[in-house]
């Protein structure tokens, strides 16, 4: 069985950049004995009524955490200073001799697609000599 726990409690007043940057701090914070109390009391208040038991049924738990799960998108509410042309994920991802840039973040975009289209973007880059 797996399970993701989300860590972004709604702030209300607190831009979504914030807001990021506290539940990441949050998640980081916790020990493996949170994650675990959490895991068997939510399992168990979810899953007791119908027969499960924590003590018994649980063989093991493993935390993954992922401090930066998805690529910064632009929240158009938000980000005057990211709406700028050329956008920071341009500019970020410009070709630095034979190093060309890939991934989502080239993007500013959390899914898969767009890391390849990044992927096919970078290595048609190098297709062509470095400038210097
Ligand atoms: C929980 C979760 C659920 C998701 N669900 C979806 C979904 O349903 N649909 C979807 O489209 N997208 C989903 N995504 C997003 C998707 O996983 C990403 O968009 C995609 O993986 C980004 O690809 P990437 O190549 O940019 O980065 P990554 O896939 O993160 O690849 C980066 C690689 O670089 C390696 N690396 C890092 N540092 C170094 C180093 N110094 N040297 C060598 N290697 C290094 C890492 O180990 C990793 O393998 C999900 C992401 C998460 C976390």
């Amino acid at each position: 069985m797996q399970a993701f726990a989300s860590f972004g409690d709604p702030q209300p007043g607190t831009g979504l950049a914030n807001q990021a940057r506290m539940a990441r701090a949050r998640m980081l914070g916790l020990q493996f004995d949170d994650y675990e109390r959490e895991v068997r009391s939510v399992l168990n208040s979810l899953l007791g009524p119908g027969g499960f038991d924590a003590a018994r049924d649980i063989l093991a738990i493993t935390v993954n955490r992922w401090p930066h799960g998805y690529a910064r998108d632009h929240v158009d509410l938000e980000d005057a200073d990211w709406n700028m042309e050329p956008a920071p994920e341009t500019i970020g991802r410009q070709r630095f001799g034979n190093i060309a840039i890939a991934n989502s973040d080239a993007a500013a975009d959390a899914y898969t697609h767009a890391a390849i289209d990044q992927a096919w973007r970078a290595v048609n880059e190098l297709a062509s000599p470095a400038d210097d």
